[in-house]
């Protein structure tokens, strides 16, 4: 069971911490009706084409979307926003296309050399992004550059194949939320996954918005310091109650 991890000392541990016994509350489902309520039905991932979505995956690493953009814009405005024109383009050149999202040098020739290995191996991204989930994630995790939290914002949100994006906003949230913070920080990338795929049904459009509404309360609710005065979830959230708590037992 991942709930309760490292023995009797840290189970007793967490019991100290006076929850009211409302779990049920918590569940993954209520979770997403809250934030759904919210913020209302997140538009993600935003892209024309499911090659932008691959393209704005790998370049979102290390740097805001906000970059992201001025780069696609680059590719579009040059039309080069095309996988195969991309995996033949001079190197100089897609460098200086994709140069607002940073890391321009690591990034073009990853680009580059991903899209050549998807026309070599399966000759178009429409035969790539057909396979099943398990191998789409195993050959892309086989790509330079690609690790498991880009391999899955690609299967589910340019494959249309569903599954949980773990990023760092979901280990923080759901932490807090169960008050677990330090066992989703500690838990593996597959392990957390497992979990919460064990916990909410198997449905593209709900795990492409709940992720989006995961990105969504961690910008502006759940941050390093939360303002969980005004989270939607702060009625359910364990992290809430036991600062209450302590807050009250300092008057
Ligand atoms: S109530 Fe606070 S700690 Fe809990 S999810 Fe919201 S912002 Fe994060």
């Amino acid at each position: 069971m991942v709930w309760i991890t490292g023995g009797k000392k840290d189970f007793l541990k967490k019991q100290a911490i006076k929850e009211p016994d409302n779990t049920h509350h918590r569940n993954l489902e209520i979770i997403y009706k809250l934030l759904r309520k919210r913020f209302g039905f997140l538009n993600w991932w935003p892209g024309d084409s499911d090659f932008e979505v691959l393209v704005g995956a790998i370049l979102t690493q290390q740097t805001s979307w906000k970059n992201v953009e001025k780069a696609i814009a680059n590719l579009k405005a040059a039309d080069m926003l095309n996988i195969s024109k991309i995996s033949k383009c001079e190197i100089d050149y897609l460098q200086q296309l994709v140069h607002p999202a940073g890391f321009y040098r690591q990034k073009a020739s990853r680009l580059k050399e991903i899209c050549s290995l998807i026309i070599d191996r399966y000759g178009n991204l429409g035969n790539f992004l057909s396979l099943d989930a398990d191998d789409l994630r195993q050959s892309l995790l086989s790509m330079k550059g690609i690790g498991r939290e880009t391999a899955d914002s690609i299967i589910l949100y340019a494959s249309g194949q569903p599954i949980f994006v773990i990023d760092a906003y979901t280990r923080r949230i759901l932490g807090r939320v169960y008050g677990l913070e330090e066992d989703y920080k500690s838990m593996s990338y597959d392990e957390l996954q497992r979990h919460i795929e064990s916990k909410i049904k198997r449905d593209l459009e709900l795990y492409q918005d709940f992720h989006a509404q995961i990105v969504q309360l961690g910008k502006d609710y759940c941050l390093n310091k939360p303002i969980c005065k005004e989270c939607p979830l702060n009625e359910i959230c364990s992290y809430n109650m036991h600062s209450k708590q302590i807050d009250s037992s300092k008057q």
